[in-house]
């Protein structure tokens, strides 16, 4: 498999023909159909890096006499944390989702959110 062009959120290739502008894919809906938007490796890259930045998973504040979680248990929480604040940030319009990045958020969270109920999107 070829290695920098690929999409992690969607689990595929980007690929780069005629008078494309960079490397993308066409993004697909739940039933595989397309959706006629297009997911663009440098605008993924603008928001892995913005995610770093601003939207990093907080720790999870423990309670008082409560165990401390395994490492890897906490750092789940704090994910699970990040993406539920996320989703309410897509419900409140906090994120513009007009915007490339925006919507490109929008659509990691749909496949997260898809991911974690263990929907399959593509055939096995
Ligand atoms: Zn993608």
């Amino acid at each position: 498999m070829a290695e920098g062009h690929y999409c992690s959120i969607h689990n595929t290739t980007f690929f780069k023909k005629g008078k494309m502008r960079g490397y993308a894919h066409p993004i697909k809906d739940e039933a595989g159909e397309d959706t006629g938007q297009w997911c663009n490796e440098e605008d993924l890259e603008k928001v892995k890096s913005g995610i770093d930045e601003t939207r990093k998973p907080k720790p999870v504040p423990l309670q008082e006499g409560e165990e401390p979680l395994p490492k890897s248990k906490s750092q789940e929480i704090a994910e699970h944390v990040w993406w539920k604040e996320m989703g309410e940030m897509l419900r409140a319009k906090d994120i513009d989702v007009t915007k490339p990045a925006g919507k490109l958020m929008r659509t990691a969270y749909y496949a997260k959110m898809l991911s974690v109920l263990d929907i399959k999107i593509e055939n096995k």
